[in-house]
């Protein structure tokens, strides 16, 4: 693709802009690169940027706020995932007729392969790597993008037709797209996150809904059919729609019977391992595993290479992640549980006798559906962050509460209160901007906690 002669505006110096800058200034564009953070503010990947812009008249960076002039005069804007498409500068880009689009987008456009997209409230990063591992075990020349770490248009340069790409994707990603259509999409599950960024409850739905508007008949939509919002689905989508289900059989999916996963489709069932394969903790990784075995499936990977993946597959760093244990208590590092129905499914990963650290920023999350799961399974609530009096009122009476004002703190207090056999669990139901920079580094805070009792 030849670029020469266009201006792109690229929305964003993180991870996804900076691939997206790379990849315009590659295709002979000009491109301004602009965010609200300043040099300062943003991580080290632009810094090299800065070097190009000083050289080359081909890149200009604006950083530090953004200038309407360039939102009104490029040819076309791309938006990194980060960004919503509110922010108020895109209306000068509407009204002045510049098509705006997501990093997903541009990259759909130029990259060779096939897409399999996924999204969902939660378990995309664990289904995205379980596809790319059940591919790439396959044999298939596989690729993680998206959310994950690795921004799709990273890929476009350089991909051929034989690559196949499995692509985490957000429904701030979809609102940005136009063209984009994987030939399988799937939405794993819904329940209310990002009530915060979103009008309600319903608009979010259709936002995540987008990955199935450019389908064609010959392409699949894998939809949970224990979720009924998403099962609902199945039968307004133009692509073919193939289901799983942890609690019944199906026409056409992957389910559980007894204690086995099957696949059945037109041409018949096929037995794909037991149970007892799938190694992670708690039902919710069962249904990614049942959802991931239906894509790599329709991708072309032998049922009989699956097993094998699917056992050695140890799950992704901060999802109910076991870091220790010390005079025989348990801890896990669920970091990544940033909205309510992740802290539900992590308790209910185990047996009880939690410690639960809890709170961070309130996503506008209703707290008080946790009530009942927190009085049967934990001991003790330490509470941190901003959300922490808005946790405890919506829990009220359930269960004993501290308040800690650091992680280290609040592992600190779970250590002095827990008896052999207990579970300490991070599964917050918020998310970590408030006292971290993300997620992660909350996850890593509480491990390093652990480790130094
Ligand atoms: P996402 O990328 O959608 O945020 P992750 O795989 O990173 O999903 O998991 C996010 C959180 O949700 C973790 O706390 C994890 O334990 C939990 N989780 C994972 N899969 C599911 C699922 N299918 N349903 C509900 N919660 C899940």
């Amino acid at each position: 693709m030849n670029y020469k002669g266009k201006t792109a505006l690229v929305v964003g110096a993180a991870k996804s802009g900076l691939a997206a800058v790379h990849f315009l200034l590659g295709c002979g564009a000009r491109v301004i690169l602009t965010d609200k953070k300043n040099r300062g503010e943003l991580e080290g990947g632009v810094i090299p940027l800065i070097e190009t812009a000083r050289h080359s008249g081909e890149l200009i960076l604006q950083l530090g706020g953004h200038q309407i002039d360039s939102f009104r005069s490029c040819d076309f804007v791309v938006v990194s995932p980060g960004v919503p498409l509110a922010l108020p500068e895109f209306e000068t880009s509407r009204k002045a007729g510049v098509p705006i689009m997501a990093e997903i987008e541009l990259a759909y456009r130029h990259l060779n392969g096939r897409i399999i997209g996924i999204t969902g409230s939660n378990g995309k990063t664990t289904t995205t790597t379980l596809v790319y591992g059940l591919l790439a075990g396959a044999g298939f020349k596989a690729h993680a993008a998206g959310n994950i770490g690795t921004p799709l248009i990273s890929y476009a340069a350089n991909s051929s037709s034989e690559n196949i790409y499995s692509v985490e994707l957000s429904s701030f990603q979809l609102e940005g797209i136009h063209q984009f259509r994987p030939f399988v999409g799937a939405i794993l599950n819904l329940t209310p996150d990002h009530l915060d960024r979103y009008p309600g409850y319903e608009q979010y739905i259709d936002a995540k809904r987008r990955i199935f508007m450019n389908q064609k008949v010959t392409d699949y939509a894998v939809l949970n059919a224990d979720d009924p919002r998403t099962e609902a689905m199945a039968s307004t989508v133009s692509a073919k729609p193939v289901l799983f289900s942890r609690l019944r059989t199906l026409e056409c999916g992957t389910f559980v019977r007894g204690n086995r996963v099957l696949y059945k489709d037109e041409t018949g069932e096929t037995d794909l391992f037991p149970v007892s394969a799938v190694g992670l903790k708690g039902t919710h990784n069962l249904e990614n595993v049942l959802a991931a075995c239906a894509m790599a499936i329709l991708a072309g990977a032998p049922a009989e290479s699956l097993e094998e993946s699917v056992r050695s597959f140890k799950g992704v760093e901060h999802r109910i992640e076991w870091v220790a244990e010390s005079s025989g208590v348990q801890y896990y590092n669920d970091s990544k549980a940033t909205n309510v129905d992740a802290t539900i499914k992590s308790l209910e990963a185990f047996p009880g006798n939690i410690l639960l650290i809890a709170g961070g920023r309130d996503k506008g999350g209703d707290f008080t559906v946790l009530k009942e799961l927190v009085r049967e399974k934990v001991k003790h609530l330490v509470l941190i962050g901003e959300a922490a009096g808005k946790i405890r009122e919506a829990l009220a009476g359930a269960v004993e509460t501290s308040d800690a004002r650091t992680m280290e703190e609040a592992v600190s207090m779970c250590r002095s209160l827990a008896q052999p056999g207990d579970i300490v669990l991070l599964a917050p139901a918020c998310a970590s901007f408030d006292m971290f920079r993300d997620y992660e580094q909350r996850g890593r805070v509480f491990k390093e906690a652990v480790r130094t009792l």
